[in-house]
């Protein structure tokens, strides 16, 4: 009996040890750490503005109690007793909004080199950006190196890269026919099934049907995703939105701007342009809000992208900023195409003014908008900053702060089935938090005075984020 409780006591004492070298091992690698600036057991934000990413008004003067990283309290800076152990930050004068959960974010950056435009991947200069930008859950929306997506999500979780949750989309379901040297092209739909079915053993979990593809190949991409419970979403073109609902699509990218539902004699798979038919198209047209309704009733979420629309007139260059982000060459190249669209883009104005009244009818019918940046088109949209300006432009488009705020939060967490542990600022959840210094509800431009970016309660130095990445983008 003697020798078996001996034996026990060695056991549980190893037991002991191997656990205490798992939580050392679970420490945050130095690479990482350089980046926190808080991190406390139990933490006590105080006399903030909350805005929880419900939609609701803000509230003013509260306090939220964080213990391990999780949100315990929340209210009325006078109401809650902060445990003796918290270390406070008071938060007088500033906001606290939930950490950004984005949908259309990339690993790589687009860059146009005549014939061609590629995908060059930025594994080590994009996560810290989304996340010096309040970006504490991203998704992939389509990727030219999936194997790359993985192990950055698989770094970032082992806590030995800095950077978002990552949900990450296969390659694009794409046959061939744009000049992306880094794409995987299908040839048919048999092995548009092969791909979803191994990428997704290999850990994807979304999938994105892209520009040339069939019908055939989306039900079969659709069905096999579902069958495993996982979504599909779409940048499509020779589909139209219509169709791919009717298939089964859970979301599609792009806001309208990349419907061809309104091209007159569009031939079945078979991608047109679809721009001079949404401009001829009435901002109050009824068909387009027949085509919301449709989606709505089929429960397609649409991913609105704005920054990478963006005019040239009157418009920063790099929207949001993050000129400093860019290697030197490749932010000259930018800055020269920029400036020969300025003056020149009255008509693409116009119909990114039509896409923004778009996106507030569809939200105002019932319809589910998420928000993402997608860091490709003309090579302007640097990751973070214009995370950051996306909330701009959604109060642009005429929703309020808070309703902005949700369509880049809990809006995502919703989709994504993640709601019950993120996506707002609620008892229960992660401590996925964005401090801001200043108030947005007066002055929309406060959302580019984050401070420090909250994941699961570790608080990242934003500052620090961008500053370590300066002149990369572009590079690695
Ligand atoms: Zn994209």
């Amino acid at each position: 009996m003697k020798i078996r409780t001996y034996r026990l006591t060695i056991l549980l004492l190893s037991l002991q040890f191997l656990f205490y070298k798992q939580s050392l091992a679970q420490e945050l690698n130095p690479v990482v750490k350089q980046f926190v600036s808080v991190k406390a057991d139990t933490l006590a934000l105080t006399h903030a503005t909350v805005i929880d990413g419900n939609g609701g008004p803000a509230r003013t003067d509260q306090t939220i109690v964080i213990i391990k990283g999780q949100i315990m309290m929340l209210g009325n800076a006078n109401k809650i007793t902060v445990p003796a152990t918290a270390k406070l930050i008071d938060c007088t004068g500033k906001t606290i909004i939930p950490g950004m959960v984005m949908m259309h974010e990339h690993l790589f950056y687009g860059e146009r080199v005549a014939p061609y435009y590629l995908g060059l991947a930025m594994p080590f200069s994009f996560p810290r950006l989304y996340l010096a930008g309040g970006v504490t859950t991203m998704r992939t929306t389509g990727t030219v190196e999936a194997q790359t997506d993985l192990n950055v999500k698989k770094w970032i979780s082992a806590g030995t890269m800095v950077g978002p949750d990552m949900d990450v989309t296969a390659p694009y379901v794409e046959r061939e026919s744009l000049p992306i040297p880094e794409m995987i092209f299908i040839k048919n739909t048999e092995e548009a099934a092969k791909g979803v079915n191994y990428w997704m053993s290999m850990g994807c979990t979304s999938f994105k049907a892209y520009m040339n593809i069939t019908k055939e190949d989306l039900e079969e991409v659709v069905s096999i995703a579902h069958k495993n419970k996982l979504k599909v979403t779409g940048h499509l073109c020779s589909i139209t939105y219509r169709e791919a609902a009717e298939i089964g699509i859970d979301n599609l990218e792009h806001g309208f701007m990349v419907s061809t539902d309104f091209v007159q004699d569009k031939k079945e798979n078979v991608c047109a342009s679809g721009t001079q038919s949404l401009m001829k198209l009435d901002v109050n047209s009824e068909a387009m809000k027949d085509l919301m309704r449709f989606l709505i009733a089929k429960n397609v979420s649409v991913t609105s992208t704005l920054p990478v629309f963006e005019p040239y007139t009157g418009r920063e260059v790099f929207p949001g900023g993050g000129d400093n982000a860019v290697v030197a060459p490749v932010k000259e190249t930018v800055e020269k195409v920029y400036n020969s669209f300025v003056g020149k883009d009255s008509a693409s104005a116009a119909l990114f003014k039509k896409e923004m009244a778009w996106e507030k009818q569809f939200v105002d019918m019932g319809g589910r908008l998420m928000a993402g940046v997608d860091p490709t088109g003309a090579g302007r949209v640097i990751p973070g900053y214009a995370d950051q300006h996306t909330l701009e432009l959604l109060v642009e488009a005429g929703f309020t702060f808070p309703q902005a705020v949700k369509i880049c939060s809990l809006n995502a967490a919703q989709y994504l089935g993640r709601e019950k542990e993120m996506g707002s600022i609620e008892v229960g959840k992660h401590a996925d938090l964005v401090l801001i210094n200043g108030d947005p509800l007066k002055d929309i431009k406060a959302v580019r005075n984050t401070e420090t970016v909250f994941k699961n309660g570790i608080g990242f130095d934003s500052k620090k984020l961008f500053e370590s990445v300066k002149g990369k983008v572009g590079l690695h």
